[in-house]
Protein backbone atom coordinates (compact mmCIF):
# COMPACT_ATOMS: atom_id res chain seq x y z
CA UNK A 1 0.00 0.00 0.00
CA UNK A 2 1.40 3.54 -0.43
CA UNK A 3 0.79 6.17 1.94
CA UNK A 4 1.18 9.60 0.62
CA UNK A 5 2.25 12.56 3.53
CA UNK A 6 3.69 14.82 1.23
CA UNK A 7 1.48 17.74 0.91
CA UNK A 8 3.41 19.29 -1.88
CA UNK A 9 1.50 20.97 -4.57
CA UNK A 10 1.60 18.43 -7.54
CA UNK A 11 0.38 19.91 -10.85
CA UNK A 12 -1.57 18.59 -13.47
CA UNK A 13 0.81 15.79 -15.46
CA UNK A 14 3.58 17.75 -17.10
CA UNK A 15 3.39 20.85 -15.17
CA UNK A 16 6.34 22.32 -13.79
CA UNK A 17 5.22 25.03 -11.55
CA UNK A 18 7.86 27.13 -12.47
CA UNK A 19 8.67 26.98 -16.01
CA UNK A 20 5.22 24.93 -17.23
CA UNK A 21 5.93 25.68 -20.95
CA UNK A 22 9.97 25.95 -21.19
CA UNK A 23 11.51 24.94 -24.57
CA UNK A 24 7.68 24.98 -26.81
CA UNK A 25 6.71 27.47 -29.29
CA UNK A 26 3.30 29.44 -29.12
CA UNK A 27 1.11 30.16 -32.55
CA UNK A 28 0.52 33.89 -32.57
CA UNK A 29 -2.18 34.63 -34.93
CA UNK A 30 -1.75 38.16 -36.03
CA UNK A 31 -1.08 40.21 -39.39
CA UNK A 32 0.08 43.63 -37.52
CA UNK A 33 3.70 43.12 -36.00
CA UNK A 34 2.42 42.52 -32.69
CA UNK A 35 5.54 39.37 -32.66
CA UNK A 36 7.30 42.71 -32.00
CA UNK A 37 6.52 43.24 -28.23
CA UNK A 38 4.80 39.53 -27.27
CA UNK A 39 8.17 37.83 -28.20
CA UNK A 40 10.27 39.02 -25.73
CA UNK A 41 8.14 38.93 -22.44
CA UNK A 42 7.31 34.97 -23.88
CA UNK A 43 10.50 34.23 -24.30
CA UNK A 44 12.03 35.71 -20.77
CA UNK A 45 9.25 34.57 -18.55
CA UNK A 46 8.45 31.19 -19.90
CA UNK A 47 11.20 30.33 -22.55
CA UNK A 48 8.63 30.02 -25.11
CA UNK A 49 9.26 30.61 -28.70
CA UNK A 50 6.41 33.28 -30.65
CA UNK A 51 5.95 31.82 -33.99
CA UNK A 52 3.82 33.57 -36.23
CA UNK A 53 1.19 32.29 -37.79
CA UNK A 54 2.05 33.19 -41.03
CA UNK A 55 -1.18 33.23 -43.59
CA UNK A 56 -3.66 33.19 -40.78
CA UNK A 57 -6.00 36.07 -41.89
CA UNK A 58 -6.75 37.82 -39.10
CA UNK A 59 -8.98 40.35 -40.98
CA UNK A 60 -11.84 37.62 -41.23
CA UNK A 61 -12.88 38.36 -37.34
CA UNK A 62 -13.24 41.80 -38.39
CA UNK A 63 -11.71 44.56 -38.87
CA UNK A 64 -11.24 48.10 -36.80
CA UNK A 65 -12.34 50.62 -40.30
CA UNK A 66 -15.43 48.73 -40.49
CA UNK A 67 -14.87 46.87 -44.05
CA UNK A 68 -15.57 43.54 -42.08
CA UNK A 69 -17.85 44.18 -38.47
CA UNK A 70 -16.56 42.53 -35.30
CA UNK A 71 -18.29 39.85 -34.94
CA UNK A 72 -18.31 39.24 -31.40
CA UNK A 73 -17.21 41.06 -28.03
CA UNK A 74 -13.34 41.94 -27.83
CA UNK A 75 -12.92 38.80 -25.49
CA UNK A 76 -14.57 36.49 -27.45
CA UNK A 77 -13.21 37.36 -31.02
CA UNK A 78 -9.53 37.30 -29.37
CA UNK A 79 -10.49 33.75 -28.28
CA UNK A 80 -11.42 32.73 -31.85
CA UNK A 81 -8.26 34.49 -33.02
CA UNK A 82 -5.69 32.23 -30.65
CA UNK A 83 -7.61 29.21 -32.22
CA UNK A 84 -7.06 29.57 -35.60
CA UNK A 85 -3.24 30.19 -35.24
CA UNK A 86 -3.65 26.49 -33.32
CA UNK A 87 -5.31 25.22 -36.25
CA UNK A 88 -3.37 27.07 -38.38
CA UNK A 89 -0.30 25.99 -37.61
CA UNK A 90 -0.93 22.36 -35.92
CA UNK A 91 0.41 23.71 -32.36
CA UNK A 92 -0.91 23.68 -29.19
CA UNK A 93 0.01 26.39 -27.68
CA UNK A 94 -1.79 29.69 -28.91
CA UNK A 95 -1.74 33.19 -28.95
CA UNK A 96 -3.93 36.05 -29.52
CA UNK A 97 -4.33 39.65 -28.94
CA UNK A 98 -7.72 42.06 -29.65
CA UNK A 99 -8.38 45.52 -28.68
CA UNK A 100 -11.37 47.42 -29.05
CA UNK A 101 -11.94 51.70 -28.46
CA UNK A 102 -14.65 53.50 -27.63
CA UNK A 103 -15.68 55.80 -24.21
CA UNK A 104 -14.00 54.90 -20.93
CA UNK A 105 -16.26 52.80 -18.89
CA UNK A 106 -15.65 55.00 -16.06
CA UNK A 107 -15.25 57.89 -17.34
CA UNK A 108 -17.22 58.39 -20.81
CA UNK A 109 -16.04 61.69 -21.84
CA UNK A 110 -12.78 60.12 -22.25
CA UNK A 111 -11.55 57.63 -24.67
CA UNK A 112 -10.10 54.44 -23.47
CA UNK A 113 -8.55 51.17 -25.14
CA UNK A 114 -9.72 47.72 -24.05
CA UNK A 115 -7.30 45.05 -24.82
CA UNK A 116 -7.46 41.74 -24.47
CA UNK A 117 -4.49 38.81 -24.57
CA UNK A 118 -5.44 34.91 -24.89
CA UNK A 119 -3.52 32.29 -24.39
CA UNK A 120 -4.77 28.33 -24.77
CA UNK A 121 -3.25 25.66 -24.19
CA UNK A 122 -4.79 22.94 -26.38
CA UNK A 123 -3.42 19.50 -24.65
CA UNK A 124 -4.47 20.94 -20.62
CA UNK A 125 -7.61 22.46 -22.23
CA UNK A 126 -6.70 25.85 -20.09
CA UNK A 127 -7.34 29.34 -21.45
CA UNK A 128 -5.56 32.04 -19.86
CA UNK A 129 -6.38 35.55 -20.23
CA UNK A 130 -5.65 39.48 -19.39
CA UNK A 131 -7.51 42.31 -19.51
CA UNK A 132 -6.04 46.12 -19.64
CA UNK A 133 -8.17 49.22 -19.60
CA UNK A 134 -5.63 50.88 -21.25
CA UNK A 135 -6.69 54.81 -20.40
CA UNK A 136 -3.95 56.52 -22.61
CA UNK A 137 -5.26 55.61 -26.41
CA UNK A 138 -5.03 58.45 -29.26
CA UNK A 139 -8.68 56.78 -30.25
CA UNK A 140 -10.73 59.41 -32.30
CA UNK A 141 -12.26 60.36 -35.40
CA UNK A 142 -13.56 64.08 -36.71
CA UNK A 143 -15.15 65.53 -40.17
CA UNK A 144 -13.08 67.55 -42.17
CA UNK A 145 -12.29 69.51 -45.44
CA UNK A 146 -9.23 69.69 -47.22
CA UNK A 147 -8.67 73.51 -46.55
CA UNK A 148 -9.10 73.05 -42.56
CA UNK A 149 -6.51 73.71 -40.65
CA UNK A 150 -6.14 70.60 -38.52
CA UNK A 151 -2.51 70.83 -37.07
CA UNK A 152 -3.61 70.83 -34.08
CA UNK A 153 -5.96 67.94 -33.93
CA UNK A 154 -3.09 65.77 -35.66
CA UNK A 155 -0.29 66.38 -33.24
CA UNK A 156 -2.89 65.44 -30.44
CA UNK A 157 -3.68 61.65 -32.10
CA UNK A 158 0.19 61.81 -32.60
CA UNK A 159 0.40 62.24 -36.47
CA UNK A 160 2.74 61.07 -37.87
CA UNK A 161 3.91 58.99 -35.70
CA UNK A 162 0.57 57.09 -35.40
CA UNK A 163 -1.28 56.59 -38.78
CA UNK A 164 -4.42 57.32 -40.31
CA UNK A 165 -7.40 55.94 -41.84
CA UNK A 166 -9.26 58.14 -44.31
CA UNK A 167 -12.49 58.00 -46.40
CA UNK A 168 -15.47 60.40 -47.71
CA UNK A 169 -18.23 61.77 -45.20
CA UNK A 170 -21.61 60.69 -46.32
CA UNK A 171 -24.69 61.71 -44.56
CA UNK A 172 -26.59 58.67 -45.92
CA UNK A 173 -24.30 55.91 -43.75
CA UNK A 174 -21.55 54.21 -45.83
CA UNK A 175 -21.78 54.44 -49.65
CA UNK A 176 -21.60 51.74 -51.75
CA UNK A 177 -19.46 49.24 -50.81
CA UNK A 178 -16.33 48.63 -52.52
CA UNK A 179 -16.87 51.96 -54.35
CA UNK A 180 -16.07 54.30 -51.76
CA UNK A 181 -11.84 55.15 -51.38
CA UNK A 182 -10.96 54.01 -48.24
CA UNK A 183 -7.23 54.86 -47.16
CA UNK A 184 -5.66 52.98 -44.37
CA UNK A 185 -2.01 53.85 -42.69
CA UNK A 186 -1.31 57.32 -44.14
CA UNK A 187 2.46 58.34 -42.20
CA UNK A 188 3.05 61.22 -43.83
CA UNK A 189 2.09 64.62 -44.86
CA UNK A 190 1.98 64.37 -48.67
CA UNK A 191 0.25 61.27 -48.72
CA UNK A 192 -2.45 62.35 -46.13
CA UNK A 193 -3.18 65.61 -48.42
CA UNK A 194 -3.53 63.08 -51.51
CA UNK A 195 -6.00 60.64 -49.51
CA UNK A 196 -8.06 64.29 -48.47
CA UNK A 197 -8.06 65.25 -52.00
CA UNK A 198 -9.16 62.31 -53.47
CA UNK A 199 -12.13 61.52 -50.32
CA UNK A 200 -13.33 64.99 -50.72
CA UNK A 201 -13.87 65.03 -54.21
CA UNK A 202 -15.88 61.17 -53.25
CA UNK A 203 -17.90 62.55 -51.21
CA UNK A 204 -21.20 64.48 -51.92
CA UNK A 205 -20.31 67.33 -48.93
CA UNK A 206 -16.60 67.58 -49.99
CA UNK A 207 -16.23 66.21 -46.55
CA UNK A 208 -13.43 63.68 -45.49
CA UNK A 209 -13.56 61.37 -42.11
CA UNK A 210 -10.10 61.11 -40.58
CA UNK A 211 -10.07 58.66 -37.89
CA UNK A 212 -6.99 57.07 -36.09
CA UNK A 213 -5.80 53.56 -37.14
CA UNK A 214 -5.82 51.26 -34.52
CA UNK A 215 -3.73 48.30 -35.96
CA UNK A 216 -1.18 47.79 -34.04
CA UNK A 217 1.98 48.01 -36.50
CA UNK A 218 0.49 51.90 -36.79
CA UNK A 219 0.09 52.61 -33.68
CA UNK A 220 3.13 52.62 -30.96
CA UNK A 221 1.01 53.76 -28.00
CA UNK A 222 -1.35 50.62 -28.35
CA UNK A 223 1.77 48.46 -29.31
CA UNK A 224 3.04 50.02 -25.62
CA UNK A 225 -0.39 48.68 -24.08
CA UNK A 226 -0.23 45.28 -25.81
CA UNK A 227 3.53 44.73 -24.11
CA UNK A 228 2.31 45.98 -20.75
CA UNK A 229 -0.57 43.17 -21.06
CA UNK A 230 1.67 40.62 -22.37
CA UNK A 231 4.28 41.13 -19.23
CA UNK A 232 0.81 40.59 -17.03
CA UNK A 233 -0.20 37.47 -18.88
CA UNK A 234 3.05 36.20 -18.72
CA UNK A 235 3.18 36.63 -14.83
CA UNK A 236 -0.19 35.09 -14.69
CA UNK A 237 0.95 31.88 -16.56
CA UNK A 238 4.13 31.20 -14.35
CA UNK A 239 1.89 31.49 -11.77
CA UNK A 240 0.28 28.08 -10.32
CA UNK A 241 -2.16 27.39 -8.69
CA UNK A 242 -1.98 26.37 -4.91
CA UNK A 243 -4.61 23.76 -5.08
CA UNK A 244 -3.78 22.30 -8.67
CA UNK A 245 -0.56 23.35 -9.46
CA UNK A 246 -2.06 24.76 -13.02
CA UNK A 247 -0.66 27.67 -14.66
CA UNK A 248 -3.00 30.70 -14.99
CA UNK A 249 -3.33 31.72 -11.06
CA UNK A 250 -4.48 35.18 -10.79
CA UNK A 251 -7.31 37.97 -10.77
CA UNK A 252 -10.72 36.67 -11.82
CA UNK A 253 -12.68 39.24 -10.15
CA UNK A 254 -13.28 42.21 -7.68
CA UNK A 255 -16.16 42.90 -5.38
CA UNK A 256 -17.60 46.26 -4.72
CA UNK A 257 -17.89 47.67 -1.41
CA UNK A 258 -15.20 50.00 -0.11
CA UNK A 259 -16.32 51.48 2.81
CA UNK A 260 -16.87 54.68 3.02
CA UNK A 261 -14.38 57.20 4.95
CA UNK A 262 -17.28 59.04 6.41
CA UNK A 263 -20.33 57.21 6.80
CA UNK A 264 -18.73 53.82 6.50
CA UNK A 265 -21.74 52.75 3.86
CA UNK A 266 -20.48 50.32 0.50
CA UNK A 267 -19.33 52.16 -2.00
CA UNK A 268 -19.19 50.86 -6.05
CA UNK A 269 -15.38 50.76 -4.86
CA UNK A 270 -13.99 47.67 -5.24
CA UNK A 271 -12.97 45.97 -1.52
CA UNK A 272 -12.06 42.46 -2.53
CA UNK A 273 -9.92 40.95 -5.11
CA UNK A 274 -11.03 37.24 -6.02
CA UNK A 275 -8.11 35.24 -7.52
CA UNK A 276 -9.02 31.98 -9.07
CA UNK A 277 -7.73 28.90 -10.74
CA UNK A 278 -8.56 28.32 -14.45
CA UNK A 279 -8.24 24.70 -14.30
CA UNK A 280 -10.01 23.23 -11.05
CA UNK A 281 -12.01 26.63 -10.05
CA UNK A 282 -10.56 26.88 -7.19
CA UNK A 283 -10.83 30.80 -5.82
CA UNK A 284 -9.81 32.98 -2.81
CA UNK A 285 -10.61 35.97 -1.31
CA UNK A 286 -8.50 38.83 -0.67
CA UNK A 287 -8.29 42.52 0.69
CA UNK A 288 -7.34 44.90 -2.30
CA UNK A 289 -3.81 44.72 -3.27
CA UNK A 290 -3.43 48.02 -3.10
CA UNK A 291 -4.35 48.38 0.90
CA UNK A 292 -6.90 50.76 0.60
CA UNK A 293 -9.59 50.09 3.23
CA UNK A 294 -11.84 53.06 2.99
CA UNK A 295 -13.37 54.80 0.14
CA UNK A 296 -13.31 58.36 -0.50
CA UNK A 297 -16.59 60.16 0.72
CA UNK A 298 -16.74 61.81 -2.61
CA UNK A 299 -17.65 58.59 -4.35
CA UNK A 300 -20.19 57.68 -1.35
CA UNK A 301 -23.87 58.52 -2.82
CA UNK A 302 -24.81 59.04 0.80
CA UNK A 303 -22.31 61.49 1.65
CA UNK A 304 -21.95 62.79 -2.07
CA UNK A 305 -25.72 62.56 -3.52
ZN1 LIG B 1 -20.48 58.02 2.99
ZN1 LIG C 1 -6.36 24.80 -9.77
Amino acid sequence: MLLVLSTAVIGPPGFDGLAPYAGRCVALATCHGKERVLARPFRRALNLTVVVATGCETDRFGTFSGERPRPSHARETCRRKAEAGLAHTGLDLGLASEGSFGPHPAFPWLAAGVEWLTFIDRRADLVIEERLIAPRTNFDQRLVAPADDIGAWLGQVGFPSHALIARPHRTDGIGTPGSDPLIKGIRDPGQLALALRSCAEASPAGLVRLETDMRAHCNPTRLRAIRTLAFRLVRRIASPCPACGAPGWGLMDRLAGLPCGWCGGPTEGHRVEVRGCVACGHRLEAPRADGRRWADPGDCTRCNP
